[in-house]
Parts: C-alpha cells; structure tokens; sequence
C-alpha cells in the first residue's frame, strides 16, 4: 500500500517561554544570554526551605493567552509538581499544572489549501522551565547553568487535529504570531523561546481509532518540523506495511540524515506521581480579573487583516502577508504614518522585504532598520530623489548596514539625475550610438523606445529619472 491509503495524525505540545521579567517562583532575572549561574536564588536552585512563590505576571500572560485562543479559562485553578530526575533540574520536580491546567477547550483557525479548519487547542498550563547543560568538550563532563530553571513557560497542547505538515506547519505559525501579538513571549525560535514536541501517527483512511504515536521533541524550526513530520509519517507506513507494530517512544530527529532515531520509550502520566504542591496556594480567579484581561487584550491578527481590507483596500492576499507577523505590521502602519505613503510601504513589505526574508531565511523580527528609515526611503522615491530600482539599492544596503537611506545615497552617489540638461545630453548620446533603434521607432516599433530607455539607464547605473528619459526620447524621435 502506498502512503496515499493512510492519513497522518498530528498534535503538537507548544511550550513558549514568557516574556516576563522575573522567574516564575522567585525575583531571579530571566534576561537570555547571561553568564551562567548569574541569574540564581535559593528558590530556583532547590535549597532546602526555600518556598516558591508565583509571579501574578505569569498567570495573567496564560489567561491572555487563553483568551485569545478562544480558552475556557479555569477559575479554580493550581500547581502540582510532575517528578523526574534529570540533572539540569535540581528540585527533582517540574512546578507545572495537572488536572486543573489555567485554561481549557479552544481553537485556533489556519488557512490550508481547502478552506480555513479549526485546530483545537486541549489545554493551557503554566510551568517552569529547567536549567542548561553545556557539555564541555575540554573537561569532557557536563556544566549546569540554572540560569533558565525557573523562567515561565506556558505549554499549548493541540488536539490531534492535524491531518498533514502543511497544517502542522500553519498551525504552529499561527500560534506563534497570536503569542507575538499580545506579547507574551518574543517566540525567538533560535534562543529556544518556542519549542514544540511533534506527535506523529498513522492510520489506513476510513479507520476511526487513532494509530500509535511516537514523539519528537524539543523542535525549533519551522522546516525541520516539516521535514520531521513528512520522514516519521512514512516510516511508521513502512513499518505498518512490514507487519509490524509501531512502539510508543520518543524520538530524536537528526537535521543532518534527515531521520529519527530512538531516545527511549515513552512515559506516560502515571510515572510522574503528581501531586498538588504543597507550598503554593490555589490559584483563584475572579470574573472580575478575567474581564479585566479580556479587556486588555490587543487588536489579534485577524481582525486587523480585515480593517486592513477596508481600510487600505489591500487584497486579502497582501493583508494575510503584512498581518501575519505583528512586527511586519506595526512597521506597515507607522512607515504608513510617517511617509503618508501606506500603500507604497505595503508594497516594499510584499515585495522585496518578503522576499530578503524568505531567502536569508530571517524572522520578520530580526529586521535591522526601523519604520522611520523604511518611511525615508519611499519619501525619496516620491520625491524624485531616487529611482525605484536605486530604492531597492537602498533597502538591501538598510538590511546590511540599517542607516539613514539619505544617508546611504549621499555617499553612494545615487542620486538620481532630473536635471533637464544632463538627461538630454545621454539621450542624444544613447540614440547616437543605437541608429537601428532609430529606423525601428520610425517604422512604427514602439516598443523601441523601451530599449533606448533601457540603454540609458544602464549608463547611468539606473539613476536617470526614467519617466523624464521617456518623455526626451520621444521627443527627439518625433523631431
Ligand atoms: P504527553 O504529555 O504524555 O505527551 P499529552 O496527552 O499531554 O501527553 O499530549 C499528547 C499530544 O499528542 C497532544 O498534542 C495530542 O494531540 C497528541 N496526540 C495524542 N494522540 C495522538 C495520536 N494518536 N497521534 C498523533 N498525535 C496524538
Ligand atoms: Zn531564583
Ligand atoms: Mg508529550
């Protein structure tokens, strides 16, 4: 049978790390990139006698979180301790929520390739992180860094609604740029801010019960959970094919082969022995404080991407785009604001910005310039300043070294010429070397006229006024 015959199965476990300034159960820093063991306590380091005590930023960015994914939020809620031993965790248990998680039964919708779907999200929760282990290749043993024990995290976990890695892979764009929106966590996927552990199975299509599953985790970009899905889909096909039954494990895939590979059989709730922890009180929320969240929460992508169509008359397409990162957006609208250009700014951001993105493969995020330089460069198209083609110049020269675009063609020599007098002397220049074109014109060619402009520009390394070379070439051919 071929891969055709089975559908894939796919739940994802999201944890984002919060944006808050302080560690879940104590005033430790969370700042990343610190020298190691410079943001510890008694509390996060497990000192015996040190008593947690919760962060009320944490449960607010949850219930912010819930919120905006359509969540029931838990009014009686609590934290239970999940036991495990592993070295990076010096409590020996992970702070984290079991039966009574902060919020329940909502959704999220994606756009796929047969209309919108809704994922269904089972449940919010909030937990700490664990610490860092850097392996010392010197040494040739382990170094712990507690910096990161104690830094929030919320985990989402998705119903196993997901029937490819196309949805996977929207479904975990769309998540990160609702948490991006209300600004919960940065969702900086290089520093581990956003991680999913990947749920994979397969079952033969008609079937109703589920297949096994096996688990990737810890998965931090976007193309490898893709290329993760697609390889452990057909594996588990070719190993339902050979007659023999897929293990409930968790796996580690590898960038490199492009393959999974086994880390260890998988545990399943009963192994941790949860239990509510005894040093923290419930967690009980007023109708008050959840309408007080609700009420704090900000425009979410989807209802901009509809004023968008309104207001700016973008196509859907083109609003999806600029509305699908809250950082794309905010600089659509204040370059908008600036240069009172919106339009010619959302062009830049369809076009070329998105392109630079997708082929340095960068977060909107990571964008070096700001809305005031992108603004500068489309007052200076406006304005005659410069060309469009010196314009895209320009803005590779602000993704490599961000700086003021006046700045940048003043000591480029971009400048583009208008001066009446120097436009004509290339054109009779221009036509003096091309007298074919010339015949071709007179014959009735236009489309002459498009290469005489074409030669001039590259005489000019494209900084003559084009609009004015067309007008002078008629001009004189008409003569
Ligand atoms: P655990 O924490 O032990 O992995 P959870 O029940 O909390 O278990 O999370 C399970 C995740 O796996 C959820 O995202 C769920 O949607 C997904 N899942 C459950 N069963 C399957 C299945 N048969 N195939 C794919 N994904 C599944
Ligand atoms: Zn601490
Ligand atoms: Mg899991």
């Amino acid at each position: 049978m071929a891969r055709d015959d089975y559908e894939i199965v796919i739940g994802l476990e999201v944890h984002a790390e919060l944006s808050t300034k302080t560690k879940i159960f104590c005033n430790c820093k969370t700042a990343f990139g610190a020298r190691p063991n410079t943001q510890i306590c008694p509390v996060c380091t497990a000192m015996p006698g040190a008593l947690p005590v919760l962060n009320e930023k944490v449960v607010e960015y949850a219930v912010k979180a819930g919120l905006a994914t359509n969540c029931e939020i838990e009014r009686n809620s609590k934290n239970d301790r999940k036991n495990y031993f592993y070295p990076d965790t010096p409590k020996a248990y992970q702070i984290s929520q079991y039966d009574k998680p902060l919020c329940i039964g909502g959704n999220i919708e994606i756009e796929t390739s047969n209309g919108t779907k809704k994922i269904g999200i089972t449940r919010i929760h909030i937990e700490d992180d664990a610490g860092k282990l850097n392996h010392d290749d010197l040494g040739g043993g382990s170094l712990v860094d507690l910096n990161r024990a104690g830094v929030p995290l919320i985990e989402i976990v998705s119903e196993p609604d997901m029937r490819s890695s196309e949805e996977a892979d929207k479904y975990l764009k769309k998540l990160k740029s609702i948490l991006e929106y209300i600004e919960v966590s940065d969702c900086k996927m290089e520093e581990g801010s956003l991680r999913a552990d990947v749920n994979v199975s397969v079952r033969k299509k008609g079937e109703k019960a589920f297949g096994q599953r096996t688990e990737m985790k810890n998965m931090n970009s976007f193309r490898s959970i893709v290329r993760a899905i697609d390889y452990e889909a057909q594996r588990q096909i070719d190993v339902i094919e050979a007659g023999r039954k897929i293990s409930q494990e968790t796996l580690r895939w590898d960038e490199v082969s492009g393959k999974t590979f086994s880390m260890r059989d998988k545990e399943n709730a009963e192994d941790y022995r949860y239990f509510p922890d005894p040093d923290l009180v419930a967690i009980k929320l007023s109708e008050e404080y959840i309408q007080n969240v609700k009420n704090s929460l900000p425009e979410l992508p989807e209802s901009r991407k509809k004023r968008y169509l309104e207001q700016y008359n973008l196509s859907e397409k083109d609003a999806k785009i600029i509305t699908s990162s809250k950082y794309l957006s905010d600089l659509f609208e204040k370059a908008g604001e600036i240069s009172g250009n919106i339009k010619a700014v959302g062009n830049w951001i369809i076009s070329d910005i998105s392109r630079i993105l997708n082929e340095t493969e960068q977060d909107p995020i990571s964008i070096p310039f700001d809305a005031k330089q992108l603004a500068e460069l489309v007052m200076l198209i406006d304005k005659g300043t410069i060309s469009s083609s010196i314009g895209k110049k320009v803005l590779e020269e602000l993704f490599e070294n961000p700086r003021s675009p006046e700045e940048i063609i003043k000591e480029k020599g971009w400048i583009q010429i208008s001066d009446e007098g120097a436009i004509k002397e290339i054109v009779l220049k221009i036509l003096e070397a091309n007298p074919q074109s010339i015949a071709d014109f007179k014959a009735g060619k236009d489309r002459a006229i498009g290469f005489l402009v074409g030669q001039a520009m590259k005489e000019t390394k494209g900084k003559a006024n084009p609009q004015m070379l067309n007008k002078m070439f008629l001009e004189e051919l008409n003569k």
